[in-house]
């Protein structure tokens, strides 16, 4: 039977739950446990699909299409997992549940009530994941206690360790441990009033995670353990992390995982953490180091990019090479370039984004590379944009677009295909999850993924044209892959350049910090190479052919409302 681990946290939001969470799956599963991890998420919103970045951060999609929060996407790099929707469950996905079968008069006509009923269908969700092939389930509980959202499931939660017994339940609650300089004390009046409110819930804490900026001393975790009634050894300090991958090495440093086994009586040996190290090691000692530029719309809001900065840290640590950021906003891309200031970067990103803000400072980054030798990597909407800056300029149509920005430009060169035009709903109608992608054998990108088939997540609902396919290869695009039917284009690039590809789908997802992805580690060695020869640019690639007569003006198709755009 599986044992599980309920993760809550306190005092403050943002305090690294998610983290936390995954650094404890990370040493679980060093002990050669099987480990599960799941987030229940208290906000009304059925999945965060619709849910605009700045609101939410990045929507983390999983090989089965579900959009998910982003700490799935921490739980699957840390414990090297494929998560299903099942580990996400938010209260509008539980609330829909519970309404839908009372609809359907499941309930034999009694009063349908937060308990049992909701808190029921809550404890399911949970143990929909303790398979017989899982050792232990981790769930996270978004928010933080005290929140008014968050009662049903700290309500359920409690009830789930009458149901399966004590031994097989173990609560860590995150805190915040505070310096106050005016003392020159580590405060712990937070944490025991965050303690306080979680016992006034039912729930007495095994392990109580403190974060704090230096590490917590025996006598303040001793004054934490008599107040929260926690013994000494379940007060874990978790001071800040210059990397965020050494967390899981600090934690069992503070003996984490030993104590939270004990707890619940899992004998395991110690956690085989050598190739972590290594990792971290490496990271840590960079010999190199390059400029990325990442030109995107949230950039005032990094974790709406989470996953293409971490797989751009993963591709820096199988280097050994400092990877330094530079967030581009795509307004601004024009003006930069004209004033030469984005001569520096050594490699592009061009990452996935809907709506039209932004939209000709991505194309212009996107020529701009290709012009000049940048390496470029282009991530969904980062393909789109490639294919309009090859259809501009190379194939010379005039105008194009993609008709999600344009509907009526005269070469829809990205468009919804025929069975995509009628999307009406928001959320859920987007091509989403692992898609097959057959490559071109001899391609650059087959020579990356050192396969000829390969599978990487989606999340789109435009595609590039089939219509002027022909005439972009004629102009020197090459489409590199496609589905396996080759109706869909799914890599882009150009020969000649050090490292022109788009993809239609979202490779970052996969990257893990111990094994970098395939496209990221060469954009990256890319980059490297141009940053050690700086100075040698290859020859521009400019116009084959003429610009051509828009065709004859049709009704043009009214424009697409997407539902994250903005
Ligand atoms: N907006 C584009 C589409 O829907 C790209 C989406 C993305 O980049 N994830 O096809």
């Amino acid at each position: 039977m599986a044992k599980h681990i309920f993760v809550t946290g306190g005092v403050s939001s943002s305090l690294g739950k998610g983290i936390t969470a995954s650094a404890l799956g990370r040493l679980l599963k060093a002990r050669g446990l099987r480990v599960v991890s799941q987030k229940l998420d208290p906000y009304l919103n059925v999945d965060p699909g619709t849910m605009n970045p700045f609101e939410h951060g990045e929507v983390f999609v999983t090989d089965d299409g579900a959009e998910t929060d982003l700490d799935l996407g921490h739980y699957e790099r840390f414990t090297d997992a494929r998560l299903t929707a099942d580990s996400n469950a938010t209260t509008g996905s539980i609330y829909s549940a519970v309404i839908a079968r009372e609809r359907r008069g499941d309930y034999l006509g009694r009063t349908v009530q937060i308990i049992p009923h909701v808190t029921d269908e809550i404890k399911d969700r949970i143990n929909r994941l303790a398979g017989d092939d899982v050792d232990v389930v981790i769930t996270e509980v978004g928010g933080t206690v005290g929140d008014i959202e968050i009662l049903p499931f700290l309500y359920a939660i409690r009830q789930f360790r009458n149901d399966v017994g004590r031994e097989n339940v173990c609560y860590v609650h995150l805190t915040l441990v505070p310096y106050l300089g005016g003392s020159g004390e580590q405060k712990t009046k937070p944490t025991q009033h965050s303690v306080e409110e979680l016992r006034s819930r039912g729930i007495l804490p095994d392990v109580i995670v403190c974060r704090s900026a230096a590490p917590l001393s025996t006598g303040i975790k001793r004054k934490i353990s008599l107040t929260c009634d926690v013994p000494l050894e379940g007060v874990v300090s978790a001071v800040d992390a210059d990397n965020l991958y050494e967390v899981p090495l600090l934690l069992h440093a503070e003996g984490l995982d030993g104590y939270v086994c004990r707890t619940l009586s899992l004998e395991t040996p110690e956690p085989d953490l050598a190739g972590w190290v290594r990792m971290v090691q490496r990271a840590a000692d960079p010999s190199r180091s390059l400029s990325v530029g990442l030109i995107g719309k949230y950039v005032n809001l990094p974790d709406s990019y989470l996953s293409v900065v971490e797989a751009l840290r993963h591709a820096g640590f199988a280097h050994e090479a400092r990877v330094e950021l530079h967030w581009v906003q795509a307004e601004e891309v024009s003006p930069l370039l004209a004033d030469g200031l984005l001569g520096d970067l050594d490699a592009l990103v061009i990452p996935g984004g809907f709506g039209e803000r932004g939209i000709e400072g991505k194309i212009a980054a996107a020529t701009y590379a290709r012009e000049h030798g940048v390496p470029c990597l282009g991530l969904c909407l980062g393909l789109q944009v490639m294919v309009i800056d090859a259809a501009r300029n190379l194939a010379g149509m005039v105008g194009a677009n993609s008709r999600e920005f344009d509907p009526a430009t005269p070469f829809p060169v990205i468009d919804l295909m025929d069975d995509q035009r009628k999307v009406v709903d928001y959320g859920g109608t987007m091509r989403l999850g692992a898609h097959v992608a057959v490559l071109r054998p001899g391609s650059q990108v087959a020579g990356i993924y050192g396969d000829l088939v390969v599978a990487e997540r989606h999340r789109h609902r435009f595609e590039v044209n089939p219509r002027f396919r022909h005439r972009l290869e004629a102009a020197g695009l090459v489409c590199s892959g496609t589905s396996p039917d080759e109706r869909l284009v799914e890599y882009v690039e150009l020969p000649g350049h050090p490292f022109w590809i788009g993809t239609q789908a979202h490779p970052e997802f996969k990257s893990r910090p111990d094994r970098a992805h395939p496209l990221f580690r060469e954009l990256v060695a890319a980059g490297l190479q141009r940053a050690e020869r700086r100075g040698s640019m290859p020859a521009p690639l400019v116009a084959t052919e003429p610009p051509l007569a828009p065709p004859a003006a049709g009704a043009p198709r009214p424009a697409v409302e997407l539902a994250t755009s903005s």
